[in-house]
């Protein structure tokens, strides 16, 4: 029997409410879910939906990463959008299972020690990358006081994931998720390496003319199935940019699991079947989960 192809999860939380989400994300999150169940017909499903509708507890995520060959998993601190997960709490899960899950960080920049956090991040707690995200911490990230915090991450060498995108808390501040706003980081620090979570939606286009200039930027799928015009287009365009190799898989879990991507993009061309437009082919498909992230994740391969 051929070897089952490797696939890895760039992009998980840990977090559950009320110890990491304040009541109002909470809501939010829960009133975002219901929509998201309403469209795609699953509203039976939400009787058992409360607050707790994104839980993700250690013992959940250890069960969806069973198949999974290496599994990403962080945090958030934002403390503008009530989000402020510890990163003791990443790192005891992720040293718990060193074989398969690697801890990631979580610093808020509008916070005047956030340097120093990082710093015991990597230290004490042996996290190896860092979770950023504009829209919830409102910074700007083409601010250059912050480029003290980018330049620690490439001198340790510390990928960082980004929320560059929309989101839906009424308290996120979305002119700080564009895109485009990530080239003069790229540009300043040119080993420091980036993905652009959930391809950048709906900014889909920009993300992809990025990556294409910008050799350590990356992009992945996570959570972009639910709206499959979008994901279907968003890949297209990756084609026609030629920037298909630099997109990564990713969950998002708990807002959705590796099975759950791997169906969503194996679907992606259902929404133009009968149709003369374009396809995403098989192989580009296997490229996604099972092929892109060696260069991303060369430790990994
Ligand atoms: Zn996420």
């Amino acid at each position: 029997m051929p070897e089952q192809p490797r696939i890895i999860d760039c992009h998980t939380h840990l977090m559950w409410y009320p110890d990491h989400l304040s009541e109002q994300y909470a809501e939010e999150a829960l009133a975002a879910k219901l929509v998201k169940l309403k469209r795609s017909g699953g509203l039976a499903y939400s009787a058992n939906l409360d607050k707790h509708v994104y839980d993700a507890k250690p013992d959940d995520h250890w069960r969806v990463s069973r198949d999974v060959h290496k599994v990403v998993v962080f945090g958030l601190q934002a403390k503008a959008s009530g989000m402020w997960v510890p990163n003791e709490v990443i790192a005891e899960y992720a040293a718990a299972h060193p074989e398969k899950i690697e801890g990631w960080a979580s610093v808020d920049p509008t916070q005047p020690d956030c340097r120093e956090q990082l710093d015991h991040c990597v230290k004490t707690l042996k996290l190896k990358g860092l979770k950023l995200g504009p829209v919830y911490q409102h910074f700007d990230p083409q601010d250059r006081s912050h480029w003290p915090l980018f330049r620690k991450c490439q001198q340790y060498g510390l990928p960082i994931m980004w929320h560059q995108g929309t989101t839906f808390p009424t308290a996120a501040r979305l002119k700080w998720g564009l895109p485009l706003q990530l080239e003069d980081v790229a540009m300043d620090f040119p080993d420091l390496k980036m993905i652009i979570a959930h391809l950048g939606h709906p900014w889909e286009t920009d993300v992809m003319v990025l990556i294409r200039k910008c050799p350590n930027v990356y992009t992945d799928i996570s959570a972009v199935h639910y709206r499959p015009w979008r994901y279907w287009q968003a890949l297209v365009t990756a084609m026609e940019y030629g920037v298909e190799h630099k997109i990564l898989p990713g969950s998002d879990f708990p807002s959705g699991t590796m099975d759950n991507i791997v169906s969503g993009l194996r679907n992606v061309n259902r929404v133009v079947e009968g149709t003369a437009l374009p396809k995403i082919p098989a192989e580009v498909q296997d490229m996604i989960l099972y092929e892109n992230w060696k260069a991303f994740f060369p430790q990994w391969a």
